[in-house]
């Protein structure tokens, strides 16, 4: 046996807790977060945790600390155990994985990745891409997974899928557990990821409306949703005539980062159709910040998690709510 099983325990939890410390208070002056007061005193600490701070607020009479109000708020579990998390959650590590790395109970990792991809998706709510973008689609197969009333196994209702049997011809469809997804891909960088009930033009309007800003380049295959797509400088390349790119027009992009998307959806092991826009929409955090490490994209997640004013939303589930992209249809969009 090694001596030590888990990463965590070889965390200073000093330095987490000033590390936390940090990020609670970046960008905000030190505030009560219950009557937003500013007239603070420090309060000592807690016995049991030597290294929190506490304060005394003025104006409600009542103590705080870092973590008050915040999404990490009464976990009984510590702050490295939620730092390591993070960091796996961005590693691609899937909730099992968490479960068994940090050595807590997998419902409770489950939990705390759909709150933590939630807290990540509070950065992607208004993003747009513009300039040159190239568009594709995929399906992606995406049943009922977790979706039993109390749990456990629940009969299909249906044969099983047969995954080494060539599956069906034709286009996915929500109906038929093979939603669409599709990725407009800037080249200058952003990129942003639907996951819609099918294929139609109007979703595809619709979705190129949210995810494109009006008058930029569109580039695309010669799908017949695309080409009645309105409001963009539009060309496209025919694949069925082995055309991929004709000088500067090309979709290669859009294709490459499909190549990215389906090994990591495929760490899952299978998405419920319900759960599969979280799934899509931190995928497209990851890749909207690249250029950082595994532990600097932990960094605004943790630093999301530890906004009082998100922490209500995040465990609603409120984020990933809008990213639901499976009723576009029904949504007003003006
Ligand atoms: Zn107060």
């Amino acid at each position: 046996m090694p001596a030590l099983s888990y990463l965590h325990q070889l965390f200073n939890i000093e330095h987490c807790q000033a590390y936390i410390h940090t990020l609670r208070w970046k960008e905000r002056p030190l505030q009560c977060p219950r009557c937003q007061s500013q007239a603070i005193d420090p309060w000592g600490t807690y016995h049991y945790r030597p290294d929190c701070k506490r304060y005394w607020c003025n104006g409600c009479k009542r103590t705080f600390n870092d973590l008050t109000n915040t999404m990490l708020h009464h976990s009984k579990r510590s702050l490295p155990h939620w730092i390591l998390a993070t960091f796996l959650l961005c590693l691609a590590c899937s909730s099992r994985r968490i479960a068994r790395e940090i050595g807590v109970h997998i419902r409770t990792s489950y939990r705390w990745c759909w709150w933590l991809r939630n807290a990540a998706l509070s950065y992607e709510m208004e993003r747009q891409v513009e300039g040159t973008v190239e568009a594709d689609d995929l399906y992606h197969t995406a049943g009922q997974k977790g979706q039993a009333h109390q749990g456990g196994k629940k009969a299909l209702g249906r044969r099983a899928r047969g995954r080494r049997k060539k599956r069906e011809p034709g286009r996915g469809h929500y109906d038929k557990d093979r939603p669409a997804i599709i990725a407009w891909v800037s080249r200058q960088g952003a990129v942003v990821i639907h996951a819609t009930r099918d294929f139609t033009v109007k979703t595809v309007q619709k979705a190129a409306h949210l995810a494109v800003q009006a008058g930029s380049r569109l580039y695309t295959d010669s799908a017949s949703s695309y080409r009645a797509v309105k409001g963009y400088i539009h060309e496209y390349v025919n694949h069925t005539q082995k055309e991929y790119a004709r000088g500067d027009v090309h979709e290669n992009r859009a294709e490459c980062l499909f190549s990215l998307l389906k090994p990591y959806l495929r760490v899952f092991r299978g998405i419920g159709k319900l759960n599969l826009p979280g799934y899509v929409g931190f995928f497209q955090f990851l890749r909207n910040f690249r250029q950082l490490n595994a532990f600097e994209q932990a960094e605004p997640i943790l630093q999301a998690a530890l906004d009082p004013t998100l922490a209500s939303r995040v465990k609603k589930g409120e984020f990933v709510k809008c990213f639901d992209h499976f009723d576009l249809l029904q949504t007003a969009i003006n």
